[in-house]
């Protein structure tokens, strides 16, 4: 772009005040309040001046573009970021969507105490200061039969809080398989360096022997951890002592055994699903010292670290000054209890991810259907293509990575719009909704659909179809 013609864009640019008092933006200066919108009109200028003087080709900078602009930001400004979607993908735990969805117990619960003071570290009986780990701590110790437990705020934070407080300045024994990645950097030998203890890997990638643990431990070994490699799984030629064994060799040694469960499955819940996922019960009645697990994996929970176990490793982890650094605020605190409190009563159904998970194959095929023979209707004579195929969901967020469940998709096809496209105008619409695409197919999952959303859904397929 030649200098004239960027300086002649430049003058042509309005005032900031010029600019807020056009008609054209009227209506969204008026929300967002002459303040704010002075602010994002002066932010938006100086951005236009900056790419026009740097622009080598011809930049769209009139004065209607220019309005439009301050609307949109200026929309932006007022509205929220962070929104609820329509998750058609079956991914139950999708983290990028927030894992766990919570139930009405747990939002009821959260409302009532967010939004007053509530007893979060007072003890009502004493009348004096109380800990906010009361409130989860009876229903965890209670659930799980653990002797104590504790929480923090996320289970990489429970990763670092045990290494730090059992294992600083000395060696953490843990074997080659399990040296994993759980995604977003979180990766076990990182964490262990920032935590300050010695990573001593065992055996090989494949196999690791009790004997190659037996060996390792030496008089600078603080702790044996196992970690469930949650996101995949090794097939073949592989293997590693049981957890008995480990628990056998802490025993003998005097060092404890820490398990880094990563979803946390429930005895109660993996017996009602056929979910291929340890449980947490099973690895406290092996013996192992302290456990932990994430509160929005499998557990359905908000997010949360959990950590469960010996009662004299618990308090020892509970007095390290990062504890502090850590801590759950009071709307995970709600959210945790009420979502343990469900399952205290049995009532699994109260949590959304795993009534989703429970929910069998038949019933999302019928759901499907009618689903499908409404939207036929409101379509009428659309030359569209839908069919409910058979299909898999898949359980997400970390958790047993082969493990689908068999669903039934709705696929949709359109002879004037692309899969691609199709997808990104539910994504654009409000509320997102959000589909996967495969084989060249656009797939629904009623699955992780509520049945209060499929109202929603509907209206944004029949525009979304529209010719
Ligand atoms: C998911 C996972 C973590 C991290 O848990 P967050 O709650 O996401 O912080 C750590 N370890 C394992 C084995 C996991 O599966």
């Amino acid at each position: 772009m030649k200098e004239s013609s960027k300086a002649e864009l430049l003058r042509q640019l309005p005032a900031v005040d010029e600019l807020v008092d056009r008609p054209g933006v009227a209506a969204q200066v008026s929300e967002a309040g002459h303040e704010l919108a002075v602010k994002v009109a002066r932010a938006l200028l100086d951005r236009l001046r900056q790419e026009i003087a740097g622009a080598s080709e011809a930049v769209d900078a009139d004065v209607a573009r220019v309005e439009e602009l301050l609307a949109d930001e200026l929309k932006a400004a007022v509205n929220y970021s962070l929104q609820p979607m329509v998750n058609a993908t079956g991914v139950v735990l999708h983290t990028n969507l927030g894992r766990a969805p919570l139930g009405e117990k747990a939002l009821k619960h959260l409302v009532e105490t967010a939004g007053r003071y509530s007893n979060l570290e007072y003890d009502l009986a004493a009348g004096r200061r109380g800990k906010r780990d009361q409130h989860t701590g009876r229903l965890l110790a209670s659930v799980t039969g653990a002797e104590a437990a504790i929480v923090v705020n996320n289970n990489a934070a429970a990763v670092y809080l045990v290494l730090n407080t059992l294992a600083e300045g000395g060696e953490v024994v843990v074997s080659r398989g399990e040296l994993i990645e759980i995604g977003d950097g979180f990766r076990i030998p990182e964490i262990m360096v920032k935590s300050g203890a010695i990573l001593r890997e065992v055996g090989t990638t494949n196999r690791t022997r009790l004997a190659d643990y037996e060996n390792a431990v030496s008089e600078r070994t603080r702790l044996v951890l196992r970690v469930h490699p949650s996101n995949f799984r090794m097939i073949g030629f592989v293997e590693r002592p049981s957890l008995a064994e480990l628990v056998a060799l802490g025993a003998q040694r005097t060092l404890p055994v820490y398990e880094d469960l990563g979803s946390g499955c429930l005895a109660a819940a993996a017996q009602k699903g056929t979910f291929d996922e340890p449980t947490v019960e099973a690895s406290l009645r092996a013996g192992v010292s302290v456990v932990s697990f994430s509160g929005d994996k499998l557990l359905g929970g908000p997010q949360a670290g959990i950590l469960v176990g010996k009662k004299d490793l618990v308090e020892r982890i509970r007095r390290n000054p990062m504890f502090r650094a850590l801590r759950v605020d009071k709307l995970t605190v709600a959210a945790l209890e009420a979502t343990l409190l469900s399952y205290q009563r049995g009532a699994h159904d109260e949590v959304p991810a795993l009534q989703m998970l429970l929910t069998p194959a038949a019933e999302i095929a019928r759901r499907s259907e009618v689903f499908v023979a409404r939207l036929r209707h409101h379509l009428g004579a659309s030359p569209a293509h839908i069919e409910v195929q058979e299909g898999q969901s898949v359980m997400g967020g970390g958790s047993t990575p082969e493990q689908f469940l068999p669903t039934h998709l709705i696929a949709i096809a359109s002879p004037h719009l692309g899969p691609p496209q199709l997808e990104a105008r539910l994504r654009q619409h409000r509320p997102a909704i959000l589909a996967r695409i495969e084989s060249d197919q656009l797939l629904l999952d009623l699955r992780t659909v509520f049945p209060d959303q499929e109202e929603t859904l509907l209206r944004a397929l029949v525009v979304a179809l529209a010719p």
